[in-house]
Parts: structure tokens; sequence; C-alpha cells
């Protein structure tokens, strides 16, 4: 995990904290609960993500886990450059 990944998950997080609704950071929907510590964990990093918790635990489980580079909210950050 370079720097710039943790300094975003450190503002994502940050930004749970603060109580902030935003789309779910992993898969980018807007799927989040709206009390954020309702959601899940991610076992990746450590700020919450919606349902799609669920499937990183599978795709952990078969070792075969989505990297931090293909969450949405990383994707979404590359497109607005
Ligand atoms: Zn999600």
């Amino acid at each position: 995990m370079n720097e710039e990944t943790l300094k975003r998950l450190a503002d994502l997080k940050a930004r749970q904290d603060a109580g902030e609704h935003m789309p779910c950071p992993r898969c980018g929907k807007n799927t989040m609960k709206p009390d954020v510590y309702t959601n899940a964990l991610s076992r990746q990093a450590d700020v919450m993500i919606c349902e799609c918790g669920m499937e990183e635990a599978m795709l952990a489980f078969i070792n075969c886990p989505l990297p931090l580079a293909g969450w949405a909210c990383f994707h979404t950050e590359n497109h607005n450059r």
C-alpha cells in the first residue's frame, strides 16, 4: 500500500468518523447505512463499507481479494483529475 493510498484511506476514515454520509468506498454504490458504524468494517482497510463486506469476506476466503486499487473511491478520484 503506497503513501497516497494511505492518505486517502485516512481521509475517508476521518470523514466517516465525522459522520459524513458517503457512497461505499469499496463498491461506490449509495448503499451505506445512515449510521456509519452499522456498516461493515473492511478487512483490507480501517474504513467502513456497505454489504459488499460480505463479498470482500468471500473473496478473502477464496484467497482472491479485490485489491484496494480496485475500490471505487480510488477510481472516481482518478477520473476527476
Ligand atoms: Zn460496498
